[in-house]
Parts: C-alpha cells; sequence; structure tokens
C-alpha cells in the first residue's frame, strides 16, 4: 500500500484530495494547522485505519515517521481576504513551509507535488495563460504574500528537482469551486451564494467586467491525480478555460438559487487581475486531462451544498484566525 502525506488536509482542496487518495487504496497522512482548514471537512476520515491526522504547522520542521512515497503541498491560505489578515503566514508557508516538504521528500525518496497558482501571472499581459509565460506580479502589493511566495516555492521545487535529482511535479491552480470552500473567505462564489442564502445584495467589486474561469474541484482533483503518476516535472496549468465576468458569474449566482436580491457595485480591491483564462494544451497532451463538468453542474452541486450548511454558519462572519494576528508571525 503506498503512503501518501497531504498538508493543507483540513482545507478545500486539500480534503477532496484525502477523499480521492483514499478511494484509490492509499494510506493518506493528513497534515493541517487548522488556522484556515476545517476539521469538520474531514471528520468523515478520522475513522478509517487509512488515515492519520497530524495537527502541524509545516512552517516548522516537519518530522512523519514511516515510509512515504508521495506528498501533496497543499497548504496555504488562498484567498485575498486570507492574505491581507495573516501575510506573513502565508509568505512562510509558501516558502519556508515548501523547503521544509521537500526536504522531507528527499529523505524519504518520496515524490513531491507542489500546489502552485495562476497567480503566479499575476495580472497577465497574455491571454489565455500558458506555461511559458513569466508573468507580471506585484511583489509588495496585498496579493505579492501569496504571489512571490508560490514563485519562490515553484524555484525551490525546480532546485531540489535539478541539484537533488528529487522527483518534483508542480501544479498552477486555476480558480476552483465546489463544496467544502469556506463561506467567509472572501471569494467571489461563496460570497455570492452565502449574500444570496442570507437574503443580502450580492456585492461585485468594480464594474465587474473582470473575468475569471471556474473550475469544479472534481475535474481539478482528477488532474491533480493524473499529474502526481505522470513523469512531467514542469509546471503544468489545470483549470476550465470556459471563461466569465464576474457580473455574468454574479447573474447566474442569482438565477441559481432564485433569490430576490439585486447587484450593487463596490470598489475593485488593488492589483485585482483583470483577466483570467487558462490555457490547458499541456494538461491534454501529457495528461490527457480536461474539465468534464460544466458551470451549470458544478454551481448547482455546490449550491446543494451551501444550502444545506446549518443556519449559524451561514451569519457567522468571523474568521476562526482572528487571534493569530496578534501572535507572533
Ligand atoms: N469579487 C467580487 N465580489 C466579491 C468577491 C470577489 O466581485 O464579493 C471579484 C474579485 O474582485 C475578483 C473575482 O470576483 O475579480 C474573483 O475573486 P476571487 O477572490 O474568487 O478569486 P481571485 O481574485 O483570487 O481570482
Amino acid at each position: 500500500m503506498k503512503r501518501i502525506l497531504i498538508t493543507g488536509a483540513a482545507g478545500f482542496l486539500g480534503s477532496h484530495l484525502c477523499d480521492r487518495f483514499i478511494r484509490e487504496g492509499y494510506k493518506v497522512v493528513g497534515m493541517d494547522n487548522l488556522i484556515t482548514g476545517d476539521l469538520k471537512n474531514i471528520e468523515h476520515l478520522f475513522k478509517l485505519k487509512e488515515f492519520e491526522f497530524y495537527h502541524h504547522d509545516v512552517s516548522k520542521f516537519v518530522h512523519v515517521p514511516g515510509q512515504l512515497d508521495y506528498i501533496l503541498h497543499f497548504a496555504s491560505p488562498a484567498s485575498p481576504i486570507d492574505y491581507l489578515k495573516i501575510p506573513i503566514q502565508t509568505l512562510k508557508v509558501g516558502s519556508l513551509g515548501t523547503h521544509n516538504l521537500l526536504g522531507l521528500a528527499k529523505s524519504k525518496s518520496a515524490r513531491i507535488l507542489v500546489a502552485s497558482t495562476s497567480e503566479v501571472y499575476g495580472d497577465p499581459l497574455v491571454h489565455p495563460q500558458n506555461e511559458d509565460y513569466w508573468g507580471h506580479v506585484n511583489p509588495i502589493g496585498p496579493r505579492g504574500v501569496y504571489d512571490e511566495a508560490k514563485r519562490f516555492q515553484e524555484a525551490m521545487t525546480m532546485a531540489y528537482h535539478t541539484f537533488h535529482g528529487l522527483e518534483t511535479r508542480v501544479v498552477r491552480i486555476f480558480n476552483t469551486y465546489g463544496p467544502r470552500m469556506r463561506l467567509n473567505d472572501g471569494r467571489a462564489l461563496p460570497a455570492f451564494i452565502g449574500q444570496a442564502l442570507r437574503g443580502e445584495d450580492l456585492t461585485v467589486f468594480g464594474d465587474g467586467s473582470q473575468t475569471r474561469s471556474f473550475c469544479y474541484v472534481d475535474d481539478l482533483v482528477e488532474g491533480i491525480y493524473r499529474l502526481l503518476l505522470s513523469d512531467y516535472h514542469l509546471p503544468v496549468n489545470l483549470g476550465n478555460p470556459d471563461e466569465i465576468t464576474i457580473l455574468e458569474f454574479a447573474e447566474e449566482i442569482i438565477r441559481l438559487t432564485g433569490t430576490n436580491q439585486k447587484i450593487v457595485f463596490k470598489d475593485l480591491p488593488k492589483d485585482d487581475p483583470k483577466q483570467r483564462q487558462p490555457d490547458i494544451s499541456r494538461a491534454k497532451k501529457i495528461l490527457e486531462w480536461e474539465p468534464k463538468v460544466s458551470r451549470t453542474e458544478g454551481l448547482k452541486l455546490t449550491y446543494e451544498y451551501f444550502k444545506n450548511l446549518p443556519k449559524d454558519e451561514l451569519y457567522n462572519s468571523s474568521h476562526r484566525f482572528d487571534h493569530v494576528k496578534a501572535t507572533s508571525a
């Protein structure tokens, strides 16, 4: 039986990856410091003997006893609101955390896949974005703490590959949605669905003409699974190329939820990318992968999840990690 370590296991993507690898017959070791992750996302796994969990911050030295065949590094805050609240932790988990996990992978002779992001392209001047584009990033803007940590992560991962001969994989993840997204993480989809469910107006930032391309989580997980098992070490974009403006997206959520609320416009956050669409030719060729779930279908499944959440979660807008800010970063 293969054994895999998944960091960020209690998060949105991490928890879906835990489910997938358990289903594929792996022993899964989950790790999370639970700052933005939530144990409820993986509670159903604790009864399984194939699953173990470590409550640990990977920015500090990581030790896992026993054999490890694979590591998936998915620990990181991943929304602009989080970066503003915990910028230093965001920088540390992408840089120091990645370094610790690369070291662990080397000591265990494990293959490691790191979660990078479309944010390495910044506010892109090339459209759609392919993997050869170097990006357009503001290092000292509000998103810089995430973007630069992820760019450092890629550099460090490539260095371990070339210098130590480590087996590495790099996925650049574009906007992904689905059940278990945090309702209050500030992202467009949970924000809009949460507002619709609470009977509030939907807040579109700017004039809503900025675009994104949203991928359903099951499609993304399939791509990550294939990439891990492939023999390809250069970065691979994974996302759904179906591009939409944020205003159209908000209108879709209004139709989906049947809310009578309207759209209100708020200031566009600084450095908010104007357009984003993955060029997935590389993933198609190397992984024979492309997304299968349409936005209509994916949004329906996601809405089901949010609709069934306990009511108090809908109204609890505080962040579990508000206390972290005061502590040493
Ligand atoms: N957005 C919005 N209203 C919200 C939350 C987000 O209009 O309540 C916009 C945001 O400014 C961005 C887009 O939706 O242009 C996607 O935002 P998200 O945070 O989901 O992802 P990212 O900007 O990281 O791609």
